[in-house]
């Protein structure tokens, strides 16, 4: 299969094959459910096929699906309303992807200076295990080696520093930093908070030196970690937000968020986006913030994390030689594996529970939002047949 198929081979696929979705379950072309707690990385946001969603995709296809935006966009006057009502920020761009929210994000803290006057402020300074993406300039910003190799020279302008090291941070800005840029939990990277502490000193930093504090939201924003921004457990803001995946709920929407002094330079043709806002993402986008920032269900998330974190934590006692560490906020937690987390992975494939590797040998769990603490307990018990699966295997190991 993988010689006949026309496909890029860029992408290590599970043999599953998906035909349906219903809430926090998947369903193959058999007709087998899995529990999904990948939700496609943390997309899904209100699970699969939430009927007001599906309603207001519906009703916009009936209506128009693209305008580009040669004209005024009403459902994005509407959403960036409404996200600039509940957060720190005057101005939104729409993007169809984080990493086009990052480009985004990056260009307007870029362009700030410039319209300053101080076009040679165009560095960045970023985290090791950082993650914003896939394009020219985001790898560059993440700076792994793994997605650099081969690509050409990285791009220039992108500084990076050891994981919260704020003595680090310091030293390594300089005349030409523009901003610093940070998720406040990595996902990508193992799913490593960084400390309410560190973001405040990011924030004061950047406040000293006239630097712009960007965050990458892409992953922990949208209610993931039962917050609607996850920097909001540090009583801090930001001056420019990425934001995708959760908040198209599984269509591609993305958003860059800026306060109207960070957005200063980004006038009339500086940027721009054929699809970026189209009237399908809007509905959909819409429609999603309809039930995240509906009555208690934030309240929700953070009850039904509470439960599954404490589960785990017990399974972690329990399975010493499965799990190292439990880690995260709200719905956005990791276990860092004591065996290969592929290993742990597979064995929780076997058990229909489906999680999302991350580096530092981890594996993610990000189910729906709208996942109830019965649902949780579900996968609490398959992830613990999943160990009971490994520790069978290393005892025949042992044995033979
Ligand atoms: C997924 C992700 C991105 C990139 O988003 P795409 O939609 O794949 O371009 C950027 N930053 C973070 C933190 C992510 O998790």
């Amino acid at each position: 299969m993988a010689e006949a198929t026309p496909l890029y081979q860029t992408y290590n696929r599970a043999p599953l094959r998906f035909e349906r979705g219903e809430g926090v379950w998947l369903v193959t072309e058999s007709g087998e459910h899995y529990l999904d707690f990948a939700a496609g990385v943390a997309v899904t946001s209100v699970g699969h096929g939430h009927p007001h969603v599906v309603g207001a995709l519906k009703d916009q296809a009936d209506k128009v699906w693209h305008l580009s935006n040669l004209y005024e966009v009403p459902g994005q006057e509407v959403l960036a309303k409404r996200l600039t009502d509940v957060t720190f920020a005057d101005r939104v761009f729409f993007t169809n992807s984080g990493a086009e929210a990052l480009e985004c994000a990056i260009k307007t803290a870029r362009r700030y200076h410039f319209a300053k006057g101080h076009p040679e402020k165009f560095h960045i300074i970023t985290m090791e295990g950082a993650f914003h993406g896939r394009t020219i300039a985001t790898i560059a910003a993440g700076g792994q080696e793994k997605y650099l190799e081969g690509f050409g020279p990285k791009a220039p302008g992108f500084d990076q520093v050891p994981f919260d090291d704020i003595e680090a941070v310091k030293a390594a800005i300089t005349d030409a930093t523009a901003a610093i840029l940070v998720e406040p939990v990595q996902g990508e990277g193992g799913i490593r908070p960084i400390p309410v502490e560190m973001l405040r000193a990011l924030r004061d930093l950047c406040d000293e030196h006239g630097l712009l504090l960007i965050l990458d939201e892409v992953q922990c924003g949208v209610g993931r970690t039962g917050k609607l921004f996850a920097h909001e457990w540090a009583g801090i803001t930001p001056d420019l937000m990425a934001v995708a995946k959760g908040i198209g709920g599984g269509f591609p929407l993305g958003a860059c968020l800026a306060t109207e002094e960070a957005a200063y330079g980004m006038k009339a043709g500086t940027h721009g986006s054929t699809y970026g806002g189209n009237p399908l993402a809007m509905a959909v986008g819409n429609a999603v913030l309809d039930v995240v920032l509906g009555d208690g269900f934030l309240d929700n998330v953070r009850d039904t994390a509470l439960v599954f974190r404490q589960g785990l934590a017990s399974l972690k006692d329990r399975y010493p030689d499965v799990i190292e560490e439990v880690r995260g906020e709200g719905l956005m937690l990791g276990i860092k594996a004591k065996v290969p987390n592929t290993e742990l992975l597979m064995a929780m494939r076997d058990e229909h529970l489906l999680g999302v590797p991350a580096g530092d040998n981890v594996i993610r769990l990000l189910p729906p939002l709208t996942v109830t603490a019965e649902e949780a307990r579900d996968g609490l018990a398959r992830i613990e047949h999943a160990a009971e699966r490994i520790r069978a295997k290393t005892a025949v190991a042992a044995t033979a």
